[in-house]
């Protein structure tokens, strides 16, 4: 027996297990986070928060979601020019961990300044993570990967129903500043298993991509140290004027801005591989349905990730969570979503393999249909939910718990159909630059989903309570349409995939 299948895990390669847990970390500190933050950042300055208001403070949030995924972009570009894959990981763990404990200390400024540090650290963590997952496979062992894939996504899931239970409990009960720093410890224990067990990823992704000369290489290497430093300065003196006051930021147009500049490039990057890019028709009909699928994905994350913001606080201020005397922490049900998709993902994944032995597996536009459809649902049952709330008073948390198995279906449904579909569709020589398009509509997803949920505005909604069921019902509507005018274009979609499920 060799050593990789001595010190296997679950039947997979060691290296396996030191991803899973560094991930699994680093989704708790992340977690962590998104259960907190909006209820941080709204919370009365009596209560030790920030009292910024709902619309701004969901702004920033969705602002800060959005940089987290887009730059993955940039992380995963520096790790294949500069760090390799590995140390990129290591790096950005420790970037991260530093973020948690700049929020820490309890001051404004140290608590945006964590902002960016996460953002940064995630960007070069979590897009070259999955790459060195996917690496540990040889090319023709395909379904192991996939499996090792899934493996990988219990960590993150398992990550992410820890984390509310803990930072979530200790930010609420013990003050909002422990569960920063703990978030934090989190991701430091994954960066010291990360290099305790880092010799088991033996030396995939230990190095970046070689193209050139040696020469070549180094002095390609040395500009872009150069231009991280010259970045970084940049950065670094952006962020002084503005905590300083010097230059002052409205998060809600930057927010509006950040959404139309989105949308113009991926939609110039669109056009220009259309027209400007030497590819065959069938190539271009396929890259066509990338692009639609763009739209509807971005529609549903746009839905899907107001978890953290307006759903966390409809369970802070709608929800009534007493059991037996003591109420339960608001930030807890951000557990569920990560809870339903351990339960729910080997089930999924089963009834997919069993109806395309039957030959009845769904068309990918399908699949996008219905993820549309549940998480509308899911608002469907928001929106009764808050009218139960301006009729009769705090309501039960199970009305969230059934809007997010709801969401958590659709998640099922949507997200990693969209991944594999994108690297099917994609001619190969396109497939990372697909990838990281495919990454900004999930930014752009985000971002929007901090704009809408800015429209829940505690005092506006005291003024006029049927604000929030509207809402809710807009959002329903809007998403189960969008899912219906997939299913009507299904047919011509798939004629553009031609061989593509
Ligand atoms: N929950 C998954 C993760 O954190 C996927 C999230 C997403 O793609 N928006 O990795």
């Amino acid at each position: 027996m060799n050593e990789s299948t001595d010190k296997a895990f679950l039947g997979h390669p060691r290296g396996l297990a030191t991803l899973f847990f560094t991930e699994m970390w680093e989704r708790f500190s992340y977690y962590g986070m998104r259960a907190i933050l909006i209820l941080y950042m709204t919370a009365a300055i009596a209560d030790g928060g920030m009292a910024i208001s709902d619309d701004e403070a969901a702004a920033i949030y969705g602002l800060y979601t959005m940089f987290v995924y887009l730059l993955a972009l940039p992380g995963g570009w520096l790790a294949d020019k500069l760090y390799g894959l590995q140390k990129a990981v290591f790096i950005g763990g420790i970037i991260i961990a530093l973020g948690h404990f700049s929020m820490a200390i309890p001051l404004d400024e140290t608590f945006f300044l964590g902002l960016v540090l996460i953002v940064l650290g995630t960007g070069l963590l979590k897009p070259n993570i999955s790459s060195i997952v996917g690496g540990l496979y040889p090319l023709h062992e395909s379904a192991r990967r996939d499996a090792g894939f899934s493996i990988f996504y219990m960590g993150i899931n398992l990550g992410g129903f820890i984390a509310p239970l803990i930072v979530g409990y200790l930010a609420e009960e013990i003050g909002w500043h422990w569960g920063f720093g703990a978030a934090g410890v989190g991701m430091l224990f994954g960066v010291i298993q990360y290099k305790m067990t880092q010799k088991y990823l033996g030396d995939v992704g230990a190095f970046p991509e070689r193209e050139g000369t040696e020469e070549q290489e180094k002095s390609m290497q040395k500009k872009i140290r150069v231009a991280v430093f010259i970045f970084t300065l940049a950065l670094a003196g952006l962020v002084l004027l503005v905590l300083l006051g010097v230059v002052t930021i409205n998060p809600i147009t930057i927010a509006s801005y950040s959404a139309a500049a989105i949308l113009t490039l991926v939609t110039i990057y669109f056009l220009y591989i259309f027209f400007f890019v030497q590819l065959s028709t069938e190539n271009k009909k396929k890259i066509g349905v990338i692009a639609i699928l763009f739209v509807f994905s971005a529609i549903f994350w746009s839905g899907f990730e107001q978890a953290g913001s307006s759903l966390n606080l409809f369970a802070a201020r709608y929800t009534d969570r007493v059991i037996m005397g003591w109420e339960m922490p608001a930030s807890w049900l951000q557990s569920v979503n990560s809870l339903f998709i351990i339960i729910l993902s080997p089930m999924f994944g089963a009834l997919w393999i069993n109806l395309a032995r039957r030959q009845m597996q769904p068309y990918t536009p399908v699949k996008f249909a219905l993820g549309l459809i549940f998480l509308g649902i899911g608002f469907g049952v928001m929106a009764l939910a808050s009218w139960y709330v301006i009729n009769a008073g705090d309501v039960l948390p199970t009305w969230l718990i059934l809007t997010y198995l709801f969401h958590t279906t659709g998640e099922l449904c949507l997200s990693p159909v969209g991944l594999s579909a994108v690297t099917k569709l994609a001619p190969k020589k396109l497939v990372g630059q697909m990838m990281g398009t495919w990454f900004m509509s999930i930014a752009l997803g985000n971002l929007v989903a901090g704009l809408v949920a800015g429209e829940i505005n505690e005092e506006e909604i005291a003024a006029n309570p049927d604000q929030l069921p509207d809402l809710f019902t807009n959002i329903t509507l809007f998403t189960v349409v969008a899912g219906f005018v997939l299913l009507i274009l299904y047919k011509p979609i798939k004629k553009l995939m031609q061989d593509i499920h």
